[in-house]
């Protein structure tokens, strides 16, 4: 199978099982928008309530934010996006068609279009905000999409601070939409032009040894997430970003990147954003304690929650013998169990799995199945990463026993009725 098979499978998989479609496709869809089926739906919730949990339930130093997706273009300019959040493009002469100046294979690729021949332009700066117009009267007002989260966090900073008992250092965290007007988007959700961010801003003191110590630290965290949320470690790296690539708001910038079938892509950047971001709006720090005043440094973790999704899948995506499988981490997986009758014409196998089902559902995203024969259902559980399958048998109707069989593995073990639901919070947790 080469990388590109591989894609087209996953792309294929997900428009079939219900995780993820091309953004309204019954009017031919919409370049760099993507909707979510049920099933990508779930992994998606499931991806952003794990990342909520480890970087707000589970600290003693960080809070939650939820800002507005549109805000006042004044932050923008102040931010330095107006200017500076920018790809340089490149236009073909003959065809008038824009690539990213960097993306030298792609213009390689549109030269064959032309029997060879390449007529470029000098490379111009494009900026990604996506406009908006608001009111009912002209003229209207311009204002932006959020091209990052991120600064829903600092115009807020020191609400939260006067708001709550956080103290430095803490953390701000917050998950939402973000917008780029992106002039290449492709490699199926990689690159949209509509996605999802989570982010935490980690305010510190503005101190040498402090930022070096917290960038270390946040680029463990974050690399050990994925990695205990089942993502294979060979294939993450760290690359840092050489001085003329960094954003322009970064001191020092390390992405983690991911070997898909298209590269080594970056899918989660740990920024040190210095005082950029707080001076450019000019907030500042009071130490209650000490009265000392002073511009705090910002690290950031900025992840994609799309990027994340789409390699948990690709991670995940195996095929073995008779059987594909999306071998997720249960934490993940957009079902933790699914429920079968053996036989679905005998009402004592399939009352007795519903009571089952209804059991498992309030506590566990648990789905239903008796088509077919079981092995035809272990198959489709398999394909969308079922963790569990749990057949009502006639032994069931004597004992009150179930057979529990392990997507991993494919070995069955008989389990009470009455510790099932323990037993699978168990091994979740
Ligand atoms: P790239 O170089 O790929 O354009 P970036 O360096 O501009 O990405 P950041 O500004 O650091 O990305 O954004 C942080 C995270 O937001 C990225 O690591 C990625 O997961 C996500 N992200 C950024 N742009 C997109 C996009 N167009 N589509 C999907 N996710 C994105």
């Amino acid at each position: 199978m080469t990388r590109m098979d591989l894609m087209e499978k996953i792309v294929s998989l997900c428009k079939r099982r219900g995780f993820i479609y091309p953004g309204s496709e019954i009017y031919g869809g919409l370049t760099g928008f993507w909707d979510y089926g049920p099933l990508g739906t779930e992994l998606k919730r499931n991806i952003k309530q794990e990342w909520w949990k480890s970087m707000v339930y589970e600290r003693e130093d960080s809070v939650g934010l939820d800002a507005a997706i549109i805000m006042n273009p004044l932050v923008w300019e102040k931010s330095g996006h107006t200017k500076a959040f920018s790809d340089p493009l490149v236009e073909c002469k003959l065809c008038h068609k824009r690539f990213r100046a960097d993306e030298q294979e792609e213009i390689k690729n549109h030269e064959k279009d032309h029997q060879g021949k390449g007529e470029w332009t000098e490379p111009k700066k494009f900026n990604l905000l996506t406009e908006v117009y608001l009111g009912a009267t002209e003229p209207k007002q311009k204002a932006y999409l959020r091209g990052e989260i991120t600064q829903g966090v600092f115009v807020n900073f020191q609400n939260v601070v006067s708001s709550t008992r956080v103290k430095i250092p803490f953390g701000i965290a917050q998950i939402g939409k973000a917008f780029r007007n992106e002039i290449t988007p492709g490699d199926f959700t990689f690159r949209s032009r509509e996605f999802e961010q989570m982010e935490l801003e980690y305010f510190i003191k503005p101190e040498e040894k402090e930022g070096e110590k917290m960038f270390a630290y946040w680029k463990e965290e974050r690399i050990n997430w994925y990695v205990n949320l089942g993502i294979r470690k060979e294939k993450l790296r760290f690359r840092e970003h050489a001085a003329d690539e960094r954003a322009h708001y970064a001191k020092k910038a390390e992405d983690i990147e991911y070997e898909s079938p298209f590269g080594w892509k970056e899918f989660e950047g740990i920024h040190h954003r210095g005082d950029f971001d707080l001076s450019n709006h000019g907030l500042k720090y009071q130490d209650l304690e000490t009265g000392e005043m002073y511009t705090p440094w910002v690290i950031e973790t900025s992840g994609g929650v799309d990027r994340a999704a789409l390699f948990f899948l690709i991670d995940a995506y195996r095929e073995e013998e008779k059987r594909v499988v999306l071998k997720l981490h249960p934490k993940l997986a957009p079902y933790k169990a699914a429920v079968f009758p053996l036989l679905a014409n005998k009402p004592e196998l399939t009352t007795k799995a519903r009571l089952v089902f209804d059991m498992l559902r309030p506590v566990l995203r648990t789905a239903w199945d008796d088509r077919g024969n079981i092995g035809k259902r272990y198959f489709s559980q398999d394909e969308i990463g079922t963790p569990w399958c749990v057949t009502i048998d006639f032994q069931t109707l004597e004992d009150n026993t179930v057979t529990v069989r392990d997507r991993d593995t494919t070995k069955q073990e008989r389990v009470k009725i009455d510790k099932l639901t323990e037993w699978f919070l168990k091994i979740i947790n």
